[in-house]
């Protein structure tokens, strides 16, 4: 008899750590297999490699799929599911994932390249099968390659978000909404919450104050740092520096040097391929500290990881940039708390330094994860277009964003559950 069912692993409550095993009648599929790197690092609930027929991975963000090599060290070795950019992108994020947090980690290089060797290449709505069950990939609108799954056993259906934003942005489109409407009903929606409690400000709003903020800081001879992560946010931002053609050097540095000209070998992910080329083309690469010190004498615009300052060649900057009156840094991606990023925006310092920053800092909400107002219009929409009996599953925000999420779902009439990791949910 066809059933569904969804035991969570990891990633309720909690932003971090993501996995699901959905049960779709015979077959068994690991939605997800994140990691928390924080000062210890978090694995999800253990789940034997044997136990699983098939992985799908949403997108190569950590938090989605740093723990995927646990599953490689035995002898099964189940395949796993990603569009052809993720898999590309994986690749990159476990080096550095494993060249900086390595020795922290219960796994190797060898459990890494096994990983990759069995990541298949699925693209959006190439729907494929595991046995009885069909599988179709939605672009997420979240990062570059980002996807939904929807999953379907006989009548029933289940769509997994993973990472999701309704609205378009300079790099990409939005998620595939009336897509999903079209195959409604959907029976169970397992649906992310970062934002379940935060409006967003206005994007084109932003998009003005960030560029008038660097150009101040431009005009006075000024460096801008701008701390990004790698894939996505850095290329989203040059995307946007593109489209106000300020006309003063713009810098690329770190692990988003690599990994932005390989996106043009996947244009059909991008919005606008031909102003995303333009923009390469404008971007000076930094190759080395030699040039690093260099652009440190002038003025311009620096994009690099580590978006939270955790690292990488942003922290060489800020460290200098951060005792220059006429300079700035300005974070444009979310700042977990604790972070060098928040200490700086909290506590106006840079870690380990004694004293308060003289440059200027300011944060702008350039968010890939969909907002409080999108997403309540998501999940009623596409609740409504499934007669209200779809199972809303609120994952992948902490436990003030998923419970205010909860609330509201549940005071519009809908049947929202905010699980535990290690709960249980059947249709
Ligand atoms: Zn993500
Ligand atoms: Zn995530």
């Amino acid at each position: 008899m066809d059933n569904l069912s969804l035991l969570c692993l990891g990633g309720c409550r909690e932003v971090g750590r993501s996995a699901f095993l959905l049960e779709a009648g015979e077959k068994k599929i690991l939605l997800d297999y994140g990691i928390s790197l924080n000062d210890v690092p978090s694995f999800p609930l253990h789940i034997s490699p044997s136990e699983i027929d098939a992985v799908l991975l949403s997108h190569p963000h950590l938090d989605h799929s740093g723990s995927l090599p646990l599953l490689f060290s035995s002898r099964v070795k189940p395949p796993v599911y990603t569009t052809p950019l993720s898999k590309a992108m994986l690749e990159y994020l476990m080096e550095d994932m494993m060249k900086i947090s390595g020795r922290y980690l219960p796994y190797e290089e060898y459990e890494v390249r096994e990983m990759l060797d069995k990541t298949v290449a699925v693209d959006y709505k190439d729907v494929f099968r595991i046995g009885d069950v069909e599988i179709k990939p939605l672009n997420a609108g979240h990062v570059p390659g980002s996807c939904m799954f929807l999953i379907k056993l006989g009548r029933l259906k289940a769509l997994y978000t993973g990472d999701i934003n309704t609205v378009d942005t300079r790099l990409i489109y939005s998620a595939e909404i009336q897509e999903i409407l079209a195959e409604s009903p959907i029976d169970l929606l397992v649906v992310e919450a970062t934002y379940g409690s935060r409006l967003h400000d206005d994007r084109r709003a932003t998009e003005k104050s960030f560029v008038s903020s660097v150009l101040d800081v431009l005009e006075n001879n000024g460096l801008v740092l701008v701390p990004a992560f790698a894939y996505g946010r850095a290329q989203e931002m040059l995307c946007v520096l593109e489209a106000y053609k300020s006309g003063f050097p713009l810098y690329m540095d770190g692990m988003a040097r690599r990994i932005s000209p390989t996106l043009l070998s996947f244009k059909h992910y991008l919005k606008d391929p031909a102003t995303y080329e333009s923009a390469l083309q404008n971007t000076l690469f930094v190759r080395g500290s030699k040039e690093r010190r260099k652009l440190l004498k002038g003025s311009g615009i620096v994009i690099s990881p580590a978006g939270m300052l955790k690292g990488g060649p942003a922290l060489f900057y800020a460290r200098s940039i951060a005792k220059r009156s006429n300079s700035a840094i300005f974070l444009v991606s979310y700042q977990i708390p604790g972070t060098p990023g928040d200490n700086l925006l909290t506590l106006g310092r840079i870690d380990g330094e004694a004293e308060k920053v003289a440059c200027s800092v300011k944060w702008f909400d350039f968010s890939s994860h969909v907002g409080k107002d999108e997403l309540v219009r998501f999940v009623s929409a596409v609740a409504e277009a499934s007669g209200n009996s779809t199972k809303v599953v609120i994952v992948h925000g902490d436990e003030a964003s998923s419970a205010s999420l909860e609330t509201n779902l549940r005071d519009m009439g809908f049947n929202a559950l905010l699980p535990r990791n290690g709960d249980l949910i059947k249709l």
